[in-house]
């Protein structure tokens, strides 16, 4: 495998560590990355919770979201979100499909997610909400459907995220730093005005405003400040990557020797998880 691909398997992993770190992704949630010389395939991990996401976790999947190599892994239900978004978005290089707390109360409520300071310009003018009902009526709201995705995807349009009805977000980006910038300041944004909302009037950014903070925003200035900053942040926290960086060594002739004795003990196949 080229060491672009490593690169990308890391930044995908550490992407979502980052976004878990950070108060994003809880145990759900999942941050994927499009395939740097083929537009047609995505990285995105196997189904584990965000913030033990391994670059030996990454999988690499059509953009029907069928993974590419046959895995007896257990994948994440809802990939068809990213697909059907890097189907319909060819500027799309990264995806975060959440359910942060900061934005459950508009997905909840209904309230407009509004631009209310200069970092949170990132959320662009308005922000679409999709209801899975609309389309699909009484559901789990689960997006497993390729119809379903594409659904989001329409809803979405050119925008930089959609609130999802009674279920989360999904926010995309032209780079995975981008994509850091704009799910993380989305959310204090959110935080922000539900807090102002609290004190009076909530008062937006004007769209001069908003349009000249979105410039600023995406320089990479900012983009590889904060991607910096997140990371340090993570580390700090003793949630970064393994040691080895880009391979679990030792990690998995470990998983090996586990299934081996497991295999024994009960007779059956040590079964991947
Ligand atoms: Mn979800």
């Amino acid at each position: 495998m080229s060491s672009s691909l490593d690169q990308i398997k890391t930044d995908t992993a550490l992407g979502n560590r980052i976004l878990a770190n950070e108060g994003v992704l809880d145990a759900f949630g999942h941050v994927s990355m499009r395939h740097p010389t083929n537009p047609n395939r995505y990285f995105l991990s196997r189904s584990r919770a965000p913030e033990l996401v391994e670059p030996g976790d990454i999988l690499e999947y059509d953009l029907d979201s069928n993974p590419v190599k046959k895995t007896d892994q257990r994948l994440y239900a809802e990939r068809v979100i990213h697909g059907e978004i890097y189907k319909a978005r060819p500027d799309v290089m990264a995806v975060v499909h959440h359910h942060a707390p900061a934005v459950m109360p508009f997905c909840i409520s209904g309230v407009e997610l509004q631009p209310v300071m200069h970092l949170g310009a990132v959320i662009g003018h308005k922000v679409p909400m999709w209801d899975q009902y609309d389309e699909f009526g009484d559901t789990n709201l689960l997006l497993v459907k390729p119809e379903e995705g594409a659904s989001l995807a329409r809803a979405l349009g050119q925008a930089p995220l959609v609130l999802m009805k009674g279920h989360g977000a999904t926010v995309v980006g032209g780079t995975i730093q981008e994509l850091m910038f704009r799910a993380i300041y989305s959310c204090r944004n959110a935080e922000y005005q539900f807090a102002a909302q609290m004190l009076g009037k909530v008062v937006p950014l004007r769209p001069g405003e908003v349009e000249k903070s979105s410039q600023i925003n995406a320089m990479p200035t900012a983009t590889f400040r904060t991607w910096e900053y997140w990371s340090v942040r993570l580390e700090k926290s003793g949630g970064g990557l393994p040691r080895s960086g880009k391979k679990p060594v030792g990690t998995r002739a470990q998983r090996a020797s586990v299934a081996r004795t497991t295999s024994k003990k009960t007779k059956t196949k040590g079964r991947k998880r």
